[in-house]
């Protein structure tokens, strides 16, 4: 199949790179054409492991290519997925407005029988909209579908490969099968082709993350409990994860939930209830209680120092929002960064992949080290807030050298308080007693 795929970041150019290494032939559309040319000169402008290979095997293969031209691409495409962000308005909704740029700009170009898909997370009753307007500008009925992206940055590749299922938001049985041949390799386990409605494939977008969400903010939440309340949130995690009722995914505490997905998805279906008029508790408390979790690490540490954090060296090791991304959008590093500059502190830190990221954001506002064990001259105090495996088992006598004093605020409970404390760590984790 030729296909088209629109908006090259992080779900464009997985998805364009998987369908092309199954043999279709895509082009990849952007409007940034730095992004573009970057890629025709054979660089991945972003981290995901895995990716570079794919690209360079599917462009020397002559299945994948990038432009910035509109017009050439979709004309001859019989699928155009639409991958734009979809990022937060000031009430929380979705803004559309890329969206709707992308569906002008590539209505005057569609065949009359493309399938325009959104791969693009969209409020319930987008697909509607968007059939509305290409019949307004095309003055014909078009073929749009939903088919909602679950992929998880870090493991985007082996995700859109081996997908737990496809869900498709469909008008009719043919578009449907056109999709479900598109994806029958990625399907060979087994694994469901589901096919709905869109406005249920749409909603089933917003309900995942925002379950997901919700099983973060709950058990971050008791995790603070359990700090004041002399109990151990990882024995109180094995207490209730054997229940098969309620399992041990996506139930570890830490420094709150970040990225470009959860937290907008689980304000835009709260902004989508209260249009409709539905009081969103949960949501509005999911939301909530992870802006709250983001502080919990900066806030361990100013009662640390008193209130006084002016001069103090901070060491900060992780700012992607989670391992194996460069994202940092909403990452709860950020958040962190900002309380400790306002408050006077100096700040080094280490990522192994988002530093440049971060540079682009604080320039010399930090300072940036090569290795973890670099941030650590002279530092009062280190704070863990992503848990790449590099910091898993550090050589923590040479940390103890290197740091004024032993001191670590752990965002991720990467270590066994008993043998921080053996080594003569002052270790303050979340959900447990600090040694
Ligand atoms: P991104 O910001 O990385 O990429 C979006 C791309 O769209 C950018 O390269 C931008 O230049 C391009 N773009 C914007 N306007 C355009 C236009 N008019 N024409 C052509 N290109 C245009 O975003 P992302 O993280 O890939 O997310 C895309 C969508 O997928 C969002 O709706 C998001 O919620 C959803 N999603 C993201 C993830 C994820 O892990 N990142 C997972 C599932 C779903």
């Amino acid at each position: 199949m030729r296909i088209g795929v629109v908006g090259t970041g992080y779900v464009g150019l997985v998805t364009g790179t998987c369908f092309a290494d199954s043999g279709n032939t895509v082009t990849c559309l952007d409007i940034n054409a730095a992004k573009i040319a970057r890629l025709e000169r054979g660089e991945v402008p972003i981290y995901e492991p895995g990716l570079e290979e794919l690209v360079e095997r599917n462009v020397k293969a002559g299945r994948l290519r990038f432009t910035t031209d509109a017009a050439a691409s979709i004309r001859e495409a019989d699928v155009v997925f639409l991958a734009v962000g979809t990022p937060p308005c000031a009430d929380g909704s979705a803004d559309l407005s890329a969206l709707w740029k992308v569906v002008d700009t590539i209505a005057l170009q569609l065949r009359p029988d493309t399938i325009v898909v959104t791969k693009s997370t969209v409020p319930v009753g987008t697909c509607a909209g968007i059939e509305q307007r290409l019949e307004a500008r095309t003055g014909r009925m078009c073929r749009v579908a939903s088919n909602p992206e679950f992929l998880k940055e870090g493991a985007a590749i082996e995700d859109f490969q081996k997908p737990d299922r496809v869900v498709v938001g469909v008008r009719t049985k043919e578009v449907g099968e056109i999709l479900r041949s598109l994806y029958a390799p990625f399907l060979r386990t087994e694994n469901p082709f589901l096919v709905m409605s869109p406005e249920s494939s749409e909603m089933t977008k917003y309900v995942a993350n925002s379950l997901l969400a919700t099983k973060i903010s709950f058990i971050n939440e008791v995790a603070n409990l359990c700090e004041r309340m002399e109990a151990d949130i990882d024995d109180v995690r094995r207490g209730i994860g054997h229940d098969s009722r309620i399992g041990f995914a996506f139930l570890f505490p830490g420094a709150g939930y970040g990225g470009s997905c959860f937290p907008k998805d689980v304000q835009a279906l709260a902004a989508m209830a209260r249009d409709k008029g539905v009081v969103p508790r949960i949501l509005t408390a999911v939301h909530d209680t992870n802006l709250a979790q983001k502080q919990v690490l900066g806030a361990k540490i100013d009662s640390w120092f008193g209130g006084d954090l002016a001069g103090k060296r901070v060491a900060i090791w992780g700012l992607a929002f989670k391992p194996r991304t460069d994202d940092i959008r909403d990452a709860p590093a950020i958040d962190l960064i900002d309380g400790l500059l306002a408050a006077g502190a100096s700040v080094r830190v280490h990522d192994p992949e988002a530093i440049d990221n971060v540079r682009a954001v604080y320039g010399e506002r930090l300072e940036y080290a090569a290795t973890p064990l670099d941030t650590l001259d002279a530092a009062d105090c280190l704070a863990i807030v992503t848990e790449w495996g590099d910091y898993r088992r550090p050589d923590f006598d040479e940390m103890a050298r290197r740091m004024r004093q032993r001191l670590i605020f752990d965002g991720r409970n990467l270590y066994p308080p008993a043998e921080l404390k053996a080594r003569g760590f002052s270790y303050h984790a979340i959900g447990k007693q600090p040694v």
